[in-house]
């Protein structure tokens, strides 16, 4: 499989494969990396997956994405990843051997579709673990190093330390919005002592950050020399490795493969949706993806209107379901690529008004008209819709959940009419309650219950810098470790 960039230059002279962009970030024409075409799933393939346990089936899937690494190294890395040692946090009653187990609100109708169940509690582990494993494995064979810098709004930056701590040839420069992230979140991150770990705390937004890591990295020489790799959402590996749940996710809530089912999905930078988007395009009977945002309703809007309207950094709403708190969804231009007939010369114009600052209007395009096609539908939620609803979960259901997933319950309530009768609609849960406590107690009055391996991480020491959002400054911070 070889892969191109939605801005049409993918590398010289022929196109790259995936170990070649697994340790990159963008590709050097400033686009994203997608595969050439999508592998189409036949209906013999989904009958011989149906009852294959996790790793098994990320290992058939990820082989069609990953032909440069030998077909038993793969599966070797798939079983060491998706253990029901390391996706521990199942809900009661819940197999943890089945990594992504559906937990039922209404039996066949309405499910959560459990993705947190790893190290740092949510759904970015399912890519992440697999990317240090993928990492190790690389740079191992090259007898090469790599530094990742990169940014995070709470969940990526935990899950990407988790993934890489100790790992052999590899630092982690993580930066995050400094006092934007719930206390649980900040003891998670900056509490690693690990020495190939370094949290910088920049006085900003997330958005803020996230220019930043886009500035080193366009940096060619800085990013050359300094050998920086990157583990954001942009990543084609977790893109990949996070299309395996919602096939399982599909298995778990259908007895036959004529069936059909919807997702209702939490979205900031539409990774995660993004996934299904794409597990969609492969062959598997999706009927909808819903989309849900918070207040940061960039996406909404355009898949309500045909506008994408990305919001200054000022404009950023602090909201409860932080995570979300996107106003410029960095994988959406894997979409756009599709959706405009994968013409890449059409995403670089759209994506030079983006980089101005500007928005583009598809409103009147002959290619929003198909958007239908696609299946999507979106929604937004607010704090008084996610208090509201964690609370109806709990009373209905005796089930709590999290900031950002009772934004998918929301919109999942609010579109459920138009998704076909019969057909099971599966949320998301994108994180466990416990990370966002403050939230669940104005709810519900009552603390979330903690995982016995997490009690007091609040109160060990923390590791963290506290920097301005400057990009000389940053980079001097990681020459002086790097150079060490
Ligand atoms: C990252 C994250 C999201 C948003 O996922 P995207 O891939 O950025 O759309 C939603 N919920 C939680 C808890 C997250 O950590």
């Amino acid at each position: 499989m070889k892969y191109i960039s939605t801005r049409g230059h993918a590398g010289q002279p022929t196109n790259p494969e995936f170990c070649d962009i697994l340790l990159g970030g963008l590709a050097p024409d400033g686009g994203l990396y997608l595969p050439e075409s999508y592998p189409r799933v036949t209906r013999a393939e989904l009958d011989a997956w149906r009852a294959l346990p996790y790793a098994e089936l990320a290992f058939e899937i990820l082989s069609k994405f990953i032909t440069d690494i030998p077909a038993a190294d793969l599966r070797a890395i798939c079983a060491k990843t998706y253990t029901a040692e390391v996706y521990c946090h199942a809900r009661a009653g819940d197999r943890a051997a089945d990594i992504t187990p559906v937990h039922w609100l209404e039996p066949g109708r309405l499910g959560l579709l459990e993705l947190s169940n790893g190290p740092t509690l949510a759904f970015k582990d399912m890519a992440m673990q697999l990317l240090g494993n993928l990492f190790e494995y690389v740079l191992a064979k090259r007898g090469e190093s790599i530094n990742i810098l990169g940014a995070t709004s709470g969940d990526t930056g935990s899950a990407a330390e988790y993934a890489m701590r100790g790992k052999q040839g590899v630092r982690v420069f993580m930066l995050s919005p400094h006092g934007k992230m719930s206390a649980f979140q900040r003891a998670q991150m900056y509490s690693l002592q690990d020495e190939n770990i370094f949290n910088i705390a920049v006085t900003g937004m997330f958005d803020d950050a996230q220019d930043i890591v886009k500035a080193v990295s366009n940096d060619h020489a800085f990013k050359v020399g300094h050998k920086i790799g990157a583990v954001n959402s942009i990543n084609w590996a977790r893109v990949a490795a996070q299309v395996v749940y919602y096939f399982k996710g599909y298995f778990a809530a259908t007895s036959s493969n004529d069936q059909e089912v919807a997702f209702c999905v939490p979205s900031g930078n539409f990774g995660n949706i993004c996934a299904g988007h794409i597990a969609r395009q492969m062959g598997l009977p999706v009927a909808k993806l819903l989309l849900a945002t918070n207040e940061n309703d960039v996406l909404d809007e355009f898949f309500r209107t045909g506008v994408y309207r990305p919001r200054k950094a000022a404009e950023t709403h602090v909201t409860s379901s932080p995570s979300m708190d996107i106003s410029k969804a960095s994988n959406f231009e894997r979409f756009v690529y599709d959706l405009v007939g994968r013409d890449p010369q059409k995403v670089a114009a759209l994506w030079a008004e983006v980089d101005a600052g500007r928005a583009f209007d598809l409103s009147a395009s002959a290619e929003f008209a198909r958007i239908a096609e696609f299946g999507f539908l979106s929604g937004a939620s607010s704090h008084a819709d996610r208090l509201a609803t964690i609370r109806k979960v709990f009373e209905q259901y005796g089930v709590m959940i999290d900031t950002h997933t009772a934004d998918g319950v929301k919109v999942a309530w609010e579109l459920a009419g138009a998704v076909p009768a019969g057909v099971p609609l599966l949320v998301l849960e994108t994180a466990l309650p416990v990370k966002f406590s403050e939230t669940i107690v104005e709810a519900l009055g009552r603390e979330p219950e903690r995982p016995a391996d997490l009690a007091g991480i609040e109160a060990l020491p923390q590791r963290v810098e506290v920097m301005a959002p400057d990009v000389d400054a940053i980079k001097r911070f990681i020459t002086e470790r790097v150079r060490g």
